[in-house]
This record gives C-alpha cells, sequence and structure tokens, in this order.
C-alpha cells in the first residue's frame, strides 16, 4: 500500500500574501487533491520580529476565496497539531535534547561580534565562511539562553527534485546551522523539519529560496535518522518582462487587490496554476475540478513563469462569460456605479446581459453602465478624438443628428424595430455605420464603449434617447473645459 500524500501550506504571518507565496500554497493543495490525500495548513510564526498583524486572517480570507480548504491545520486542528510553531516550542526542545544527547548539538558560546570577526576573516581570506571552522572545543552545557547549533557531518549530496531535476552539492555547503535562537525559538530550518516529520508531510513545496539550504535539511534528517520527503522547488514568477523576478512593483500584489479590482476568484486560481503549470495541450481555461484532475508535479515546469497581466484580464473574461446573469449579478454587488443605487434588480440584471461580453473586469462595470442610470454629461472632444467622427463637418454632424432624432421619434424602442430605424437611417443619410451609429452611441452614451446600438436605445428608452440627442445638439458648440 502506498503512503497517503500528506502536503502542507506554510506561510508565515510576514506581510500580505502574494501571487507566488499562494501559488505554493494551490500547487500544494493540488497534489494532495489529485492524489485523494490532505492538504495542511500550518502557522510558521517563529520570527517575531518579522510578524506583522493582521497577516493571519488575511491569509485565511485569501485560501477561502481561492477555495484552498484544509481539514487540518491551524484552528481546525487534526491529529499532530498544534499547528503553529509558536505553540510548538516544548516539542522543538525535546528534539533538540536528543541531538545533544547524541552529541550532535552544541551551544553557540560566541558573542555576534565575534562571529563577524570570523566571517571578516573569512573574506579577507577570500574563502567562504564556515562555522562549522570554528567550532567551539568544550562548549558550555546549553541552557536556553545561547544560540544552539547543529554539529553537522559535512559530506556530498545528490538528489532529486520533482522540477528542478537532479542536483548535487559538495560538502562545503553544509555547516552548523542554528537549531534554537537565543530568544527561545526554532529557526525555520530547524522547526520544518521537526514539523514536517511529525506531521507525517510526503512532499514539500517551496519557493526557490530554500534549495541552497536543501543539503544541511538532509544533513539533519539523517541526524534524526529521518527519511526525507519528497522536494519539488517552484520556479521563479517573472516580472512582465520576462528578465527578472517578479517585484511589488510589477503586480506582486496582495492576491485580495486582484479581487477588488474586479477579478473572480475562478479566474484568479486558474491564472495562477498557469504560472508555471501546463496539462501539455493548448487548454488555458481549467475548473477547479479540471485542475485537481489534470495537476501533477511533473508537468511544473523548470525555468521562470511569466506573470502576464493581459492574460490574467482575457482570463477573467472568459470566466465571467460562463456565468450566468444570475450568478453574474450576485458577483457585482460592489462594482456597480454610484447612480446605481435607486435601479432595481431587474433593470441591472437587464444591463448585465448586454455587458457581460464586454467585462474584462467587474470594475469595468461603472465605466460601462453609468450612463442608463444617470444621464451622461456631453464631451465632444471625445468625438474630435474619433478617427471616424473627427472626419465630420458641425454642419454634417448637426443634420446627421437631426435624422436620428426624426427617425427615431417615430420609432417603437423595442431592439428589432429601432434595428429596423437605425437600417432605414443609414439608407436615408447615406452614412456608413462605423459614422452613423458611432455618433449616436456617442450622444447618448458620452462613453468610449456601449453594446449593440439597438440594445442600448432599447434600455435607454426613448424619451432620454431623444433628450440626450438633442442635448448633444445643443452643446455642439459649447466647449466644455
Ligand atoms: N515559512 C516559509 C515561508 O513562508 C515556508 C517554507 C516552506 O514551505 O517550507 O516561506
Amino acid at each position: 500500500m502506498t503512503t497517503p500524500v500528506r502536503t502542507r501550506f506554510a506561510p508565515s504571518p510576514t506581510g500580505f500574501l502574494h501571487v507566488g507565496n499562494i501559488r505554493t500554497g494551490l500547487f500544494a493543495w493540488l497534489v494532495a487533491q489529485h492524489s485523494g490525500g490532505t492538504f495542511i495548513l500550518r502557522l510558521e510564526d517563529t520570527d517575531k520580529k518579522r510578524e506583522v498583524e493582521g497577516s493571519i486572517a488575511h491569509l485565511k480570507e485569501c485560501l477561502e476565496i481561492l477555495g484552498i480548504d484544509y481539514a487540518e491545520g491551524l484552528d481546525v486542528g487534526g491529529p499532530y497539531g498544534p499547528y503553529k510553531q509558536s505553540d510548538r516550542l516544548e516539542i522543538y526542545r525535546t528534539w533538540a535534547q536528543k541531538l545533544i544527547e547524541n552529541g550532535r548539538a552544541y551551544a553557540d558560546p560566541y558573542a555576534p561580534e565575534q562571529i563577524q570577526e570570523f566571517r571578516d576573516l573569512a573574506r579577507v581570506e577570500k574563502r567562504a565562511f564556515l562555522y562549522r571552522n570554528h567550532r567551539p572545543e568544550n562548549p558550555p552545557a546549553w541552557d536556553g539562553t545561547m544560540p544552539l547549533r547543529f554539529k553537522s557531518d559535512p559530506k556530498a549530496y545528490s538528489w532529486h527534485d520533482e522540477v528542478m531535476g537532479d542536483l548535487s552539492t559538495g560538502p562545503e555547503v553544509i555547516d552548523d546551522i542554528i537549531l534554537i535562537k537565543s530568544d527561545g525559538y526554532p529557526t525555520y530550518n530547524f522547526a520544518h523539519i521537526v514539523d514536517d516529520a511529525e506531521m507525517h508531510i510526503t512532499h514539500i513545496l517551496r519557493g526557490q529560496e530554500f534549495i541552497s539550504s536543501q543539503p544541511n535539511y538532509f544533513n539533519l534528517y539523517e541526524a534524526f535518522g529521518l527519511t526525507p520527503p519528497i522536494f519539488a522547488t517552484m520556479p521563479h514568477i517573472l516580472a512582465e518582462s520576462g528578465t527578472k523576478k517578479l517585484g511589488k512593483r510589477d503586480g506582486a500584489k496582495d492576491v485580495l487587490d486582484y479581487i477588488r479590482e474586479g477579478i473572480l476568484p475562478e479566474a484568479l486560481t486558474n491564472f495562477i496554476a498557469s504560472l508555471g503549470w501546463n496539462d501539455g495541450t493548448e487548454q488555458e481555461i481549467f475548473s477547479r475540478e479540471e485542475l485537481i484532475a489534470k495537476f501533477t508535479l511533473d508537468r511544473v515546469q523548470r525555468s521562470g513563469a511569466r506573470f502576464d497581466k493581459q492574460r490574467l484580464l482575457w482570463m477573467n473574461g472568459q470566466w465571467i462569460r460562463r456565468l450566468n446573469i444570475d450568478e453574474l449579478y450576485d458577483r457585482t454587488i460592489n462594482f456597480w456605479p454610484v447612480s446605481a443605487a435607486k435601479a432595481t434588480e431587474a433593470y441591472k440584471k437587464q444591463l448585465l446581459a448586454l455587458v457581460q461580453d464586454r467585462l474584462k473586469t467587474l470594475a469595468d462595470l461603472k465605466t460601462l453602465t453609468s450612463y442608463f442610470f444617470e444621464e451622461p454629461t456631453p464631451n465632444w472632444q471625445m468625438a474630435r478624438e474619433n478617427k471616424q467622427l473627427s472626419k465630420l463637418s458641425s454642419e454634417e454632424t448637426r443634420s446627421l443628428l437631426q435624422h436620428a432624432i426624426a427617425s427615431l421619434s417615430d420609432s417603437d424602442f423595442t431592439p428589432e424595430a429601432l434595428q429596423e430605424a437605425l437600417n432605414q437611417l443609414l439608407i436615408t443619410t447615406g452614412q456608413k455605420p462605423g459614422i452613423l451609429f458611432s455618433l449616436i452611441r456617442l450622444s447618448v452614451s458620452w462613453s468610449p464603449f456601449s453594446p449593440a446600438l439597438n440594445d442600448t436605445l432599447a434600455v435607454i428608452g426613448k424619451e432620454a434617447t431623444l433628450k440626450r440627442l438633442n442635448r448633444a445638439i445643443e452643446t455642439m458648440n459649447v466647449t466644455i473645459s
């Protein structure tokens, strides 16, 4: 029988989760889901100086929004808790004690200044600094006030990383790492090994910043007689340019910011899953169920994954189109223009049906619909900047608008009757749709986009349409500054 898969997401509460962190969490979750295993949330809060208030609540909100659920871990408990490292200090001490007893850990007697001198000397002599070269001969008994160090056993390692492939290092990278700091908290290096062992983690997914420490972790696994789990190192996420790591300025922002900007959680999940993973086909849109069914670590690429904002917007548009109007309406509550406050649900749903295909984010609703709720202010500058409309003289513009008023006054305002009237108007004026329809569209909406013209006019209604067309004529020669 094979061991059941157990993966974990082990964030530190040191700030807000950005796409890189959450991708590691998502992939670990997918590995567990794919094989019917268990996904665990563990909080790595041993670096008290770096802790940022509010991070835990934020972390949980992100996971919830993206549907990354966990049946074991922080706050929900489970057989190997507690799942918050600061509640596990006794456990680390017990494990440290085992190493002390086996002569594999010792108290570090040096003051930080002394260690700095060792470092400086190594730099002057142009050799890498290794603490083990200064290992004290008769260290004092460890009383908890000094750092506790690992007595390493330098050797070469070769191993397989599920993503990065076969790797190897020499003994020169092995050193006497700190296990427990002088403040009594364990280091990440030590605590995660204890926790992963106690929690029976089978696969460790993490960022590239940990790969250089991996040989030291092997050394520690050996000292405990543990079989290491499977490792998968995530590729970098690169900025749009593809040449450097994604930083704050390039969109490495808080995951919740994307949701606030009108990205659907399912689109964000789909997008994050695609950062460094594909299923080997051209398929780009994956539901959560499809991701679970198809996700495997052997399809995670080694090279950096480019963060393409346009692709995220495209995916979001695709996901918006997949929702039915009632579902879409439920997602839009926070995204309507202020002027929509008094409108009925039925009216808003009618608008959603019109603009659904044009929404890239839910936040686009404001510009795409505000003129359905209130009379827009004419802005003839928009006509002057329009390639087609700028060709018309004032006389031609006025005459076209007058014709439009005359013909629409006689029309019923159903989409079909309006289409009929607009087609007729093309014939009587001899204009191209690109000009005539753009002019009418602009004069009733003063917005760069609108849905199909007949549908737009039908929703705006006869009275308001005619009023806006008249207002357009009145304001033609008025310069609005
Ligand atoms: N606490 C580490 C981090 O937030 C977790 C690394 C790991 O998954 O082992 O980066």
